[in-house]
């Protein structure tokens, strides 16, 4: 499911994550880390590459979002803010009633900062 919602790219980057869901070349990224009250729930979960994973480490989501826009510029950032919109609102649809953590308002909020 969040793979069709990511359409099979990195929740950060947009690079592909492998040719199909079977190819398991993705990691699993808490977006809300788990020691942070972060949950399980697919709603604060996000399929990422496995650099992207790498580098995020131990940052919060803002954290990282705010390093990728310094690497990549601002209009790179801007189209990401839109995916990552979209990529929200697909899975407050496919999982009703998992509010915790949806980041929605404060993605939002990236945009022009
Ligand atoms: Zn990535």
């Amino acid at each position: 499911m969040l793979w069709d919602i990511q359409e099979g790219k990195c929740y950060f980057c947009g690079n592909s994550i492998g040719a199909s869901v079977a190819d398991r070349s993705y990691e699993l990224d808490h977006l809300v880390a788990l020691s942070n009250r972060g949950t399980k729930w697919p709603i604060n979960l996000a399929l990422v590459c496995k650099k992207c994973n790498q580098s995020k480490y131990t940052k919060s989501e803002e954290e990282f979002w705010y390093s990728l826009k310094k690497l990549n510029g601002i209009e790179w950032y801007r189209h990401r803010m839109n995916v990552i919109i979209i990529i929200h609102k697909g899975k407050s649809k496919a999982f009703p009633g998992q509010k915790q953590n949806c980041q929605l308002d404060e993605v939002v909020g990236y945009i022009y900062r």
